[in-house]
C-alpha cells in the first residue's frame, strides 16, 4: 500500500510515531512533517488537548475522531486514562452523543441492518470488511440507557460497549462487531427531525420483527460460525427477554441489562456483606424498577442464595421484593402481570408507592433499576437508614440524570451510614469532615472480562453459573483498603487485571461445564486471558 493510504487507515497509522525508517520504507517521506514522536508524547498531546473541551460532548467527539485516525492511540489513551475517560466515551455522555447522533454523525461505524434489507441481511453482514468477528453488540435502539427510544440514533451503544470490550476486556478491535437493527422508531422527535438518520416509520413489531430478527441471527451464525458471542444491548424489555429465552439455547448470547447488570450487582451485594455483616439470604432485597434490570439482578441473587444455602429457589426469591410503575409486585396483581415479574408475585397487600413498601418491608438493601431519576428521595432514604445500621442503596439508572439519587443525597439524608453505589459515576463526597468514595454498579466492570473468557474458552453456550462465577471474581477483587472507603467495588484503573481474573473464573466454569471448545484447557488461566489481551502499543512495521 502507499504511504498515502496508510495514513489513512486507522488500524495502522501512528501520525507522528512513523519511525524514520518506516517512513523510507512505506513512502511516507515528505507527507510528515519531519518530527519523531514517541506514543507516549502523543498521548500526553492528546490528553493535554482533550482536557481543554469544557463539554463532555466536546470530549466524545474528539476521542471518535481519534478512532477513526488512530485506533490504536485511542486505546492507548482510554486504557490508561480510563478513570477519566470511561464517562466520555461510555456513561453518561455516551447517551447525549446518542441523542444528538444525527448532528455529530461525520462516518458512519458499525452495521445498519434495516427492514429494509430483509430477505438480504446475510449480504449485508459480509459487506463488513472483517471476517473474523468474536464479539458482536446488537441494538434495535428502542431503550437506549434510561432515555427510551432514540431509533438508530442508539448506533453509539453498540460502538461505546465495543470500545470497551477492547480497551478493558482485550477483545482484539478487528474482532469487534457493532450493530443496530432498524426496525423505525416511536420517538415523535426523531420521525419529525429531518436530519434523522433511521428509517421514518413507527416501529415494526410481531411477525415483521421476530423475521428480521431471526433472519438477523442465522445470517450471524452462517457467516461468523457457532463462537461469535452476540450480546443483546438496550433493547425494550417485552423483546429482550423474547430474545434471550429464544436465542440461548441455540446461539452464545448474552443480554448485558439482564444478565450482566445481574452479575456486576449481585457481586456488589456480596462484596458489601463484608461491611453489612450476615450472610446473603438474611438480607432482605426491595427494588425500584422490575424490568431487565431490576428482574435480571433479583433472579441471580436468587440462585445465589439457593446455591449457598440450598434452599429451594423460590423460596429464595420470598427475599425479594419489587416495586415497579405500578406499585409494589404482589399475588393480587398476578394475572395482570408480565410473565418475567410474575415470579415475584409474593403473598402480599397491595402497596402503591416505594415508601409504602420500605417501611411495610423493611428491606436491608435497595436497589433503583427504574431508569427514573429522582425516586429514592429524602423520606425513602431516611426510612432506609432509621432501621438499617448501614444500608445498602445502589441507584443504577442512567445516565447521571436518571439516577434514583445522588451520592450527595445518599451520604447526607442517611447521616453517613449509607453505603451507596451508582449506575453512572459520581465524585467523592465529603459529609461531615469524612470523605465517601461512592462505587459504580456498572457492567463495564463485567462484560468486558465476561467476553474474554467466553472468546478465549472458545464456548458455545452462556450458562447462569458463569454469571455467578463472574459476580465472584469481581467480589474478589475489593481490598481491604477500599472497603475502609466505603467502596464495595475496586477502581476502574485496575480494570485489565480484573477482567483477566474475571475471564479465567468464566472460562474455568465453562471447560467444567462441558461448554468450552477450546482444548486443551490452558493450565494456568489468568495468565492465560492475559497472553490474550490486545495491546495498544505500536508495531513495528519493517
Ligand atoms: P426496563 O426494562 O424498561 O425497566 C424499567 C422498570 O422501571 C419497569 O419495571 C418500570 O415499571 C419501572 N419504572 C419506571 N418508572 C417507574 C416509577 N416512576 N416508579 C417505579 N417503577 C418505575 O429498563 P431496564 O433495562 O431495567 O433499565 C432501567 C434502568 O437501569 C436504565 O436507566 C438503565 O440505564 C439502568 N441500567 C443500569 C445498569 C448499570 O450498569 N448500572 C445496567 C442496566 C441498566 P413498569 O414495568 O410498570 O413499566
Ligand atoms: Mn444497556
Amino acid at each position: 500500500a502507499s504511504g498515502y493510504s496508510l495514513l489513512r487507515d486507522p488500524r495502522h497509522n501512528k501520525g507522528l510515531a512513523f519511525t524514520e525508517k518506516e517512513r523510507d520504507a512505506h513512502y511516507l517521506s515528505g507527507l510528515l512533517p519531519p518530527v519523531v514522536l514517541s506514543q507516549q508524547l502523543q498521548e500526553k498531546k492528546l490528553m493535554n488537548s482533550i482536557r481543554q473541551y469544557q463539554l463532555p460532548i466536546q470530549k466524545y467527539m474528539a476521542m471518535m475522531e481519534l478512532e477513526e485516525r488512530n485506533e490504536r492511540l485511542f486505546y492507548k489513551l482510554l486504557i490508561d486514562n480510563v478513570e477519566e475517560l470511561l464517562p466520555v466515551v461510555y456513561t453518561p455522555t455516551v447517551g447525549e452523543a446518542c441523542q444528538k447522533y444525527g448532528s455529530i454523525f461525520r462516518r458512519p461505524q458499525g452495521l445498519y441492518i434495516s427492514l429494509k434489507e430483509k430477505g438480504r441481511v446475510l449480504d449485508v453482514l459480509k459487506n463488513w470488511p472483517e471476517r473474523s468477528i468474536q464479539v458482536i453488540v446488537v441494538t434495535d435502539g428502542e431503550r437506549i440507557l434510561g432515555l427510551g427510544d432514540l431509533g438508530c440514533q442508539g448506533m453509539g451503544i453498540p460502538v461505546g460497549k465495543l470500545s470497551l470490550y477492547t480497551a478493558l476486556g482485550g477483545i482484539r478491535p478487528s474482532a469487534c462487531l457493532p450493530i443496530t437493527i432498524d426496525v423505525g422508531t416511536n420517538n415523535e422527535k426523531l420521525l419529525n427531525d429531518e436530519f434523522y438518520i433511521g428509517l421514518k416509520q413507527r416501529r415494526a413489531t410481531g411477525q415483521e420483527y421476530s423475521e428480521l430478527l431471526h433472519e438477523f441471527m442465522s445470517a450471524v451464525k452462517q457467516c461468523y460460525g457457532e463462537k461469535v458471542l452476540i450480546q443483546f444491548e438496550d433493547f425494550a424489555n417485552h423483546n429482550a427477554f423474547e430474545l434471550l429465552a429464544k436465542y440461548r439455547t441455540s446461539h452464545l448470547v448474552f443480554n448485558d441489562d439482564i444478565q450482566g447488570t445481574a452479575s456486576v450487582v449481585l457481586s456488589g451485594v456480596v462484596s458489601a456483606l463484608k461491611v453489612l455483616g450476615g450472610s446473603l439470604a438474611d438480607h432482605k432485597f426491595l427494588f425500584l424498577g422490575a424490568g431487565e434490570a431490576g428482574t435480571g439482578i433479583a433472579e441471580l441473587i436468587a440462585l445465589e442464595m439457593s446455591k449457598r444455602t440450598n434452599t429451594p429457589l423460590e423460596e429464595c426469591r420470598k427475599r425479594i421484593y419489587l416495586v415497579d410503575s405500578k406499585g409494589l409486585i404482589v399475588k393480587s396483581r398476578f394475572e395482570s402481570l408480565q410473565h418475567f415479574k410474575q415470579p415475584w408475585a409474593h403473598d402480599h397487600e397491595p402497596v402503591k408507592t416505594l415508601l409504602e413498601a420500605v417501611n411495610a418491608l423493611k428491606p436491608t438493601v435497595l436497589i433503583g433499576a427504574s431508569g427514573m431519576g429522582k425516586t429514592f428521595t429524602k423520606e425513602v432514604v431516611e426510612a432506609m437508614s432509621s432501621f438499617n445500621e448501614r444500608p445498602l442503596i445502589m441507584a443504577l439508572s442512567n445516565p447521571t440524570s436518571q439516577a434514583e439519587c445522588t451520592a450527595e443525597e445518599a451520604y447526607s439524608w442517611s447521616k453517613g451510614k449509607a453505603i451507596f453505589a451508582s449506575g453512572s459515576p459520581f465524585d467523592p463526597v465529603e459529609y461531615e469532615g469524612k470523605v465517601f468514595v461512592p462505587g459504580q454498579g456498572n457492567n463495564a466492570y463485567i462484560f468486558p472480562g465476561f467476553g474474554l473468557g467466553v472468546v478465549m474458552s472458545g464456548a458455545i453456550r452462556v450458562h447462569d453459573d458463569m454469571l455467578l462465577a463472574a459476580s465472584e471474581a469481581l467480589a474478589e477483587q475489593v481490598t481491604d483498603a477500599e472497603y475502609e472507603k466505603g467502596l464495595i467495588y475496586p477502581p476502574f484503573s485496575k480494570i485489565r487485571k480484573i477482567s483477566a481474573e474475571i475471564a479465567a473464573k468464566v472460562a474455568a466454569k465453562a471447560y467444567e461445564l462441558g461448554l468450552a471448545s477450546r482444548l486443551p484447557r490452558p493450565a494456568n488461566l489468568v495468565k492465560y486471558a492475559e497472553s490474550c489481551m490486545y495491546s495498544p502499543v505500536y508495531r513495528n512495521y519493517r
